[in-house]
């Protein structure tokens, strides 16, 4: 059953820029793609209509039965909140505060209850193997446990969907692996997951890559 489904999606720039070029991309229901491609070949950008967070100039994206450009922009914050988590090569934790709170953030804009977030955020904690460093601070953290904190955020509402920018991108090699170990673990268990990697090593191993150049999806291979 089809999750995301871009069609015909070209994204220009004022000044000229395509940063997607009529791109058209279906994501299943539990599959685990990788996206890869150059610096500056679109990647982000097509992450970013994927998940809602830019529009494609022309074309459509739909996620699940609703077409993105017929919402509101409130209507589709909401959309993202409650179907989508996101990732980010950089983390974006908030240092004030510790990881369930950092956690629970997320699912204050999703519009759950107090009483239920701190709960919820343990149990995503949990799941990410870090029930244990809940009252850290992210200064208190090790680059990899940042990474997963970040992943626990994103799950913690139960999306459809996650969205990873990188996710391995600032982590050494090894810490990588195991970041990438919790993402296969949780796609097994039922998360879909597109992430973009520069990493050949990563990008081989998982189940699909879709290969993206000058905008265009040069290659599309499922293993
Ligand atoms: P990648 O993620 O593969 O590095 P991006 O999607 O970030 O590539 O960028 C694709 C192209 O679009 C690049 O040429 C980039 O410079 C350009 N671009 C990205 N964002 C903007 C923007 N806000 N304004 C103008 N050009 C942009």
């Amino acid at each position: 059953m089809t999750l995301v489904s871009v069609g015909h999606a070209s994204v220009r720039y004022p000044g000229g820029v395509t940063a997607l070029d009529d791109v058209s991309l279906a994501v299943d229901r539990g599959e685990l793609a990788a996206i890869v491609g150059p610096s500056g070949s679109g990647k982000s950008t097509l992450l970013n209509i994927i998940g809602t967070l830019d529009r494609p100039t022309s074309g459509t994206v739909r996620i699940g039965d609703r077409d993105v450009a017929a919402l509101r922009d409130r209507r589709l914050s909401a959309l993202r909140a409650r179907e989508i988590g996101f990732v980010f090569q950089q983390f974006h934790l908030t240092d004030g505060l510790s990881a369930a709170e950092n956690v629970a953030t997320g699912l204050l804009y999703a519009g759950v209850p107090r009483r239920h977030r701190r709960e919820r955020a343990l149990h995503a904690l949990e799941r990410v193997g870090l029930a244990h460093r809940a009252r850290h601070r992210p200064s208190e953290l090790s680059g990899g446990e940042k990474q997963r904190v970040a992943i626990a955020r994103a799950l913690a509402n139960g999306p459809s969907l996650v969205l990873a920018d990188e996710p391995t991108g600032a982590l050494d090699t090894a810490t990588g692996r195991t970041v990438l170990d919790l993402l296969r673990r949780l796609n097994e268990e039922g998360t879909t997951i597109v992430l973009i990697t520069h990493d050949r090593d990563i990008a081989a191993a998982l189940p699909r890559r879709v290969e993206i150049r000058d905008g265009r999806i040069v290659s599309d291979v499922r293993r």
